[in-house]
């Protein structure tokens, strides 16, 4: 047992001593079952170094973790501490330069609110409360992404405490390797405590989703497939099969009810984006149609993402290419016949920039694939955990004939090494960052790469 007696942080460290071990602990999604020697909340750098400092003098590791969306991909935390960033909130907008500092425990939709202030925006993903570093780290795909790439790419600096517990920052120009890794190969690399972003001039966008049964199935998703190979890149949109659970929170006609549905983003003006997504409704009528001229910090929403911890288990696959045979198969595992216990099964649509080389881009440059699938299920009780378990390997499985290589880092919600996610060629310049950076691996983050990649 280690004695945290002489750690001493503003924060706060819990340990499992504390009464509320279990709730200290906790990660936002549920299904982790975290079990770290003990929790910091750090509240600054200092603190962070303090934390990394007692750490190696103590044999421990240390993880850092914004939220815990992301907590189910990384594994066991036996002797580490857990350090919490939610307690570091501080955003900085410049608008002269068109940058934003925000600290480590900021949210996505956070920093969405405070640049929409300035007519710019950040590159927001789906969810309004996943935190801005672990998004950007693990690459960042928004729905302005095929216009903008992904998220990672717009980072132009990183403060952050390395395993020698030196606070730093690195750029292009400061340890730049270090700075490569961060940009989508994860956070097993140091502990971030700021990240500098450079914002993208988007004032609004043509936003929102439409609802149909699921009964429109297969055919609504070759529409869909058709639309999305003519679309510009201001376009980007998910279609999805989702069975939204029988609770009072669901409001009454989409209560328990089958449903498809098909949300997205583009950039420009009203008619615009009239303009693009008009051909979806040879798709019929939508029983609920939402697609408005929004602000930025509304694309946080319109997935309607989950806004209070849940649990979930997920699994995704990249897809090169979705023939119409690809689309039966996937209609076969997800729509309203498909006896699913997942809550949605969805694919979303890449390509454009995100295909494209980044200029000077991180790890996640780019990612040589058309489409993301990804489902999820809510494992209420143990029996239902290993049905969406098994129903998520089948729905791998099925689309493996249509896969891209590898994966997208923060959609691998199984743990795995980084290997089977970015390319060879990235893993082994991955391998000799953490080798160089944190000799001892005391550092921890989900996706670790095997230091066998440097040979
Ligand atoms: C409902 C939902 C919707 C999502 N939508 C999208 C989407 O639209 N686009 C997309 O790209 N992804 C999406 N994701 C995936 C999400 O981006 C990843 O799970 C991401 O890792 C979450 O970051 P977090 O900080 O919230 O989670 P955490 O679990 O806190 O962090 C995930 C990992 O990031 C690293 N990390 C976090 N903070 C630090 C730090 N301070 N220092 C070092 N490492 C750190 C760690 O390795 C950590 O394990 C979604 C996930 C969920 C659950």
């Amino acid at each position: 047992m280690t004695d945290f007696s002489g750690l001493a942080i503003a924060g706060r460290l819990a340990t499992p001593a504390d009464s509320d071990w279990d709730q200290a602990r906790q990660a936002w999604n549920l299904a982790a079952d975290q079990r770290p020697s003990a929790v910091a909340f750090v509240e600054s750098a200092e603190d962070v170094v303090a934390v990394v400092r007692f750490a190696a003098e103590n044999g421990l590791r240390v993880s850092g973790q914004g939220t815990g969306h992301g907590a189910v991909a990384l594994g066991s935390l036996e002797g580490a501490i857990l350090i919490k960033t939610e307690r570091m909130r501080g955003i900085e907008v410049d608008a002269g330069t068109g940058t934003a500092r925000a600290e480590a425990g900021v949210l996505s939709v956070e920093l969405a609110e405070a640049a929409q202030q300035h007519g710019l925006s950040g590159l927001p993903g789906s969810s309004p409360d996943v935190g801005v570093v672990g998004f950007h780290l693990g690459g960042g795909l928004s729905w302005l992404g095929r216009e903008y790439g992904f998220a990672c790419n717009r980072v132009r600096a990183i403060e952050l405490v390395t395993a020698d517990g030196e606070a730093r920052t690195v750029d292009a120009g400061n340890e730049p390797d270090l700075f490569w890794a961060l940009r989508g190969g994860g956070g097993d690399y140091a502990v971030v405590t700021a990240l500098q972003i450079a914002l993208v001039p988007v004032a609004d966008a043509y936003a929102g989703i439409m609802i149909f049964p699921a009964a429109v199935g297969a055919g609504a998703v070759r529409i869909w497939r058709d639309w999305a190979a003519e679309v510009g890149d201001n376009v980007t949109s998910v279609v999805r099969f989702i069975r939204p659970p029988d609770i009072p929170d669901v409001p009454e006609p989409l209560r328990g009810t089958p449903l498809l549905t098909i949300d997205g983003a583009c950039i420009g003006s009203r008619e615009e984006g009239e303009a693009a997504f008009a051909p979806l409704l040879e798709i019929g009528e939508p029983m609920m149609n939402s697609f408005d001229q929004v602000p930025p910090a509304a694309l946080c929403r319109i997935h309607m993402d989950p806004e209070q911890p849940v649990p979930g288990l997920g699994h995704h696959r990249v897809l090169r290419e979705l023939p119409d045979e690809a689309i039966d198969a996937f209609a076969s595992m997800a729509d309203a016949d498909s006896g699913t216990p997942l809550l949605l099964t969805e694919i979303r649509q890449m390509g454009g920039a995100l295909a494209r080389p980044a200029e000077n881009g991180g790890a996640l440059s780019h990612l040589d694939a058309q489409f993301a699938m990804f489902g999820i299920g809510m494992p209420m009780t143990p029996e239902l955990g290993q049905a969406i378990e098994g129903r998520l390997d089948a729905l791998h499985e099925a689309m493996a004939p249509w896969a891209a290589g590898g994966g997208y880092f923060n959609f691998a919600e199984r743990a795995c090494d980084a290997d089977a996610i970015l390319p060879p060629e990235v893993c082994a310049r991955l391998a000799e960052v953490k080798g160089r950076y944190d000799p001892d691996g005391r550092i921890l983050g989900s996706h670790a790469v095997s230091l066998d990649a440097a040979a």
